[in-house]
């Protein structure tokens, strides 16, 4: 529970205005707990509102999405964007088509986007968005009919230099070509107003591996510097098979780790001689499939109903990529007594707080999404920096660039904890390093 008076006061606010918004409420709380010491410090916040200004977005779309299906039945989807805080940079965040999207899903990565945008050191503010579409089973003609629709009404609210959108779930290159064309059609302009785009229209190379890439990257350099350890021999579960764990599974396998599990909402499947990245890719980047089909094509492996079970395997790092709130406190228990010495977040908040808690108690590595899992939107970083000027980088560049990125990530998180009396605990680190810059600009630039 919260300490620091200001915090207390600003956060029960936040949930007399916002009750049903459970996922942002729980976002803003594990982010305040952390800056507790910081603000005690930093009078000159609570003069400024500072807290108040950053729990309350600049502004907050949503818009009819309506759309034909191949049958010529008429839909309708609710859009969304949230523009959250442009203090350090133009608003930055996905856009994620899936059933469960609502306005609290949105506002809880939105904000902490903001923080995560914040940590890759480039000039990008949070922001965050997408529907409630979901672009499961959906031919390729519905899913570019739908992203059109999407785009006509978001396109009045975007531009390269005020909002640049990007993938998350169920939003792939599929999906960010249609909205870039939509785009262009109504602008007449090509401009990078979105990330994730096509290498032969924009896009960098290695965004698509980034997210992936980047948490290995930043596993690797926690284990080097907190436990003199590296990735190379252990043995690791990765749940989700979508865009971040798909490359998770290919970096972790490169830096020496067997990677035993992986799952989709349906199931897992198990492994234990090493998961096949190109089965993976093959199957679900290229056939859109179900993971349960890797049985047929690797003899030895199997499959389990229920994707939940996947923290019941022993191993040493577990790389939670699927989705939020997907590894509570019982599953942290299990993962504990089975001997697990770190865990990063690949996806968005997916551990329970409890679950994060159990974790520093037991002394396990534990890498919070906000720093873990920037790759990606620091990719997106590049991307816009190779549209403004005009060029593409290698990917080997590129690559390096995220490796660095990610590795000045952990550090600034780990001296920012220290810092503050909290050694160790990159929770708090990550949190304290993403807000100074921002308040700092917030400050700075005055009341608005
Ligand atoms: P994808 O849509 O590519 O993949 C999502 C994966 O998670 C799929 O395997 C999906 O299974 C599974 N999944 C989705 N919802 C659930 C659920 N409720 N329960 C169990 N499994 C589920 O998304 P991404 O890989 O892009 O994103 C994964 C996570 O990473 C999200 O939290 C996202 O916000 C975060 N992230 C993504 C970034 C990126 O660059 N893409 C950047 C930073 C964070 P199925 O196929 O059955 O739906």
């Amino acid at each position: 529970m919260l300490q620091n008076a200001y915090l207390k006061r600003v956060y029960e606010d936040t949930v007399a205005r916002n009750s049903d918004q459970k996922e942002f409420l729980q976002a803003v709380l594990e982010v305040f707990e952390s800056l507790e010491p910081y603000v005690a410090q930093h009078p000159e916040l609570e003069a400024h509102a500072i807290m108040e200004r950053l729990v309350e977005p600049d502004r907050m779309v949503t818009f009819r999405v309506t759309w034909e299906d191949d049958n010529g039945k008429i839909h309708v989807n609710r859009g969304y964007r949230v523009q959250f805080n442009s203090a350090i940079g133009p608003y930055k965040g996905g856009l994620r088509f899936h059933p469960s999207v609502n306005a609290s899903i949105i506002k809880f990565l939105g904000f902490e986007q903001i923080f995560k945008n914040s940590l890759t050191s480039l000039p990008l503010g949070g922001g965050k968005g997408g529907s409630d579409f979901d672009p499961k089973g959906k031919s390729d003609a519905e899913i570019m009919r739908f992203c059109q629709s999407f785009m006509t009404e978001l396109q009045r609210h975007i531009g390269s230099n005020c909002d640049v959108p990007a993938g998350d779930i169920g939003v792939g290159g599929r999906e960010i070509g249609y909205l870039f064309g939509q785009y262009k059609r109504l602008n007449n302009r090509f401009t990078g107003v979105l990330t994730g785009k096509g290498v032969m229209f924009g896009g960098s190379l290695a965004r698509t591996e980034a997210t992936g890439y980047g948490l290995l990257y930043f596993t690797e350099e926690m284990l080097k510097c907190m436990k003199n350890d590296s990735v190379a021999g252990k043995t690791i579960v990765i749940s989700g098979s979508g865009n971040v764990a798909i490359y998770a599974l290919e970096k972790a396998t490169q830096l020496g780790g067997k990677v035993i599990a992986m799952s989709d909402s349906k199931g897992y499947i198990v492994d234990e001689n090493g998961v096949n990245f190109q089965v993976i890719k093959q199957l679900k980047e290229v056939e859109r499939g179900r993971i349960s089909e890797y049985v047929n094509r690797v003899p030895g492996s199997r499959y389990v109903e229920g994707c939940r079970g996947i923290w019941s395997l022993p191993c040493d790092i577990a790389l939670p990529c699927a989705t939020q709130n997907e590894l509570d406190l019982a599953d942290a228990e299990l993962l504990v007594k089975n001997g697990v010495m770190a865990v990063a977040e690949g996806a968005n908040m997916p551990s329970t707080a409890e679950a994060v808690a159990y974790f520093q108690e037991h002394n396990v590595l534990f890498a919070p999404a906000k720093a873990a899992n920037a790759g990606g939107v620091a990719t997106s970083g590049l991307e816009m920096s190779q549209n403004s000027m005009r060029s593409q980088w290698e990917f080997s560049e590129v690559d390096e660039k995220l490796r660095q990125i990610m590795i000045n990530i952990f550090r600034e998180s780990e001296a920012a904890a220290k810092d503050c009396g909290h050694e160790g605990n990159l929770v708090v680190g990550a949190n304290i390093a993403g807000f100074k810059k921002v308040s700092e600009a917030m400050l700075a630039e005055g009341l608005y």
